[in-house]
């Protein structure tokens, strides 16, 4: 899956077009983490050394098609004009007769940030419409927003129809293919994929695709307790997806000929409840007390997930072992974070929780790559073709 870079484009004095993924958290108006920022940098530099126009935007929350000043992208151009050292001029909105003369006004090198386009209906119904009053903006779309690329919006998908090609990806989407693309199709055996979280409907799918592709899936997290009641364990409180149930015992029976290939917990952390003052045990997995609750993996299966992290050549990783925002909770988390740093394997993070995670641990720099996409790269994973993607032109 070969798409034109942007430094195969020629952009000098063109209006560049680029969307973003700039959908950081902010509040009060104080960004907390900036990594998705930093990491369009790259793209924003070359095209500006290049003397381009460069137009960008980016959505920013859950605005519902209406003007909130909470979700302006505001602290945004601001936090961006310090990091690239150059002023940003901010937008009132992101189409319209006053934001085409901003961008009348630009000069090569110019750095212009749009407002949300999630102001507006169309973007995420992907209005032709608005799609093409975005696209009257500029003359080349270039693509950065791989945390958005699973999503057809009118700023991801739509504006390509009223512009002309390439149609190219920035250097964060090359980064993010790379390293998923590389995992999923050309990895250094062996294979481990590590599965976690609550997510259980939408994981399950992922499962299925990774246990062609793996030589070992390990399963942790919140996701545990519904594989297993279908192996028929009483469970007590735990996390549990009576929609996914049926198909935890579709992949435990069909993994019943390949032994070994599924690694699920064989001890775990329960607690009476979710908080910092709960009681704690350590109990097998078939013997969870019924007024309590799973919330880590245990010391025997670290112990045992560990050694197949040793022998690992590729590690993708997808969803904590426990519930690692509580301190009490999070020992399994850490030491398969740990293991996984230290191991010489190509080590790919996705999932936004994962790498909150990572940045707690002070780990995120310890890993090959933690991919910027949340739900993209868990839909990259499934196997899904990336809208956002699809429409990038083939180098
Ligand atoms: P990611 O964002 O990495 O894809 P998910 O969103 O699927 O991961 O799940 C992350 C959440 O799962 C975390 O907030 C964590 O607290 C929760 N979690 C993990 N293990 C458990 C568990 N045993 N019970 C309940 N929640 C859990
Ligand atoms: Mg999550």
């Amino acid at each position: 899956m070969s798409k034109i870079i942007v430094n195969n484009v020629d952009v000098k004095g063109k209006r560049v077009f680029v969307r973003v993924d700039f959908n950081v958290p902010i509040k009060n108006g104080i960004i907390s983490d900036d990594r998705r920022i930093r990491e369009a940098i790259p793209t924003i530099q070359h095209l500006i050394n290049q003397g381009a126009k460069v137009i960008l935007a980016s959505h920013l929350g859950k605005p519902k098609g209406i003007p909130v000043p909470e979700l302006s992208l505001a602290p945004v151009c601001v936090r961006l004009s310090e990091l690239i050292r150059r002023s940003v001029v901010m937008a009132p909105d992101c189409i319209g007769p006053a934001v085409a003369k901003l961008v009348d006004a630009m000069k090569e090198g110019d750095v212009l940030m749009l407002e949300n386009v999630r102001f507006h209906k169309g973007e995420e119904k992907n209005d032709p419409e608005f799609a093409k009053a975005l696209s009257a903006l500029a003359d080349l779309y270039v693509d950065d927003a791989f945390g958005t690329s699973h999503r057809a919006h009118a700023s991801t998908e739509g504006i390509t129809r009223f512009m002309n090609p390439p149609f190219a990806a920035g250097f964060l989407i090359q980064k993010e293919l790379k390293y998923l693309g590389d995992a999923l199709d050309n990895p250094e055996r062996p294979f481990v994929a590590i599965l976690g979280g609550m997510k259980v409907k939408d994981k399950i799918r992922v499962i299925r695709n990774l246990l062609k592709k793996v030589d070992t899936l390990i399963i942790g997290g919140g996701m545990s307790y519904t594989f297993f009641r279908a192996k028929g364990y009483e469970i007590g409180a735990s996390l549990f997806d009576k929609d996914a149930l049926e198909i935890a015992k579709d992949i435990l029976r069909e993994a019943e000929s390949q032994p070994g290939k599924i690694l699920l917990p064989i001890d775990c952390m329960v607690a009476d409840k979710i908080d910092s003052g709960a009681q704690t045990k350590i109990v097998p997995v078939d013997q969870i007390p019924e007024c309590y609750q799973g919330v880590d993996i245990g010391p025997q299966t670290v112990e045992l997930y560990i050694k197949i992290i040793k022998e690992a050549r590729t590690i993708v990783w997808n969803g904590p072992m426990g519930v690692f925002e509580y301190d009490q909770f999070e020992k399994g988390t850490r030491r398969i974070a740990e293991a996984m740093a230290n191991s010489k394997a190509v080590t790919v993070i996705g999932g936004g929780d994962s790498a909150a995670a990572l940045e707690k641990f002070g780990l995120a720099g310890k890993m090959t790559h933690v991919s910027t996409g949340g739900g993209a790269s868990l839909e990259f994973l499934e196997g899904i073709y990336l809208p956002g993607i699809a429409i990038l032109t083939d180098a």
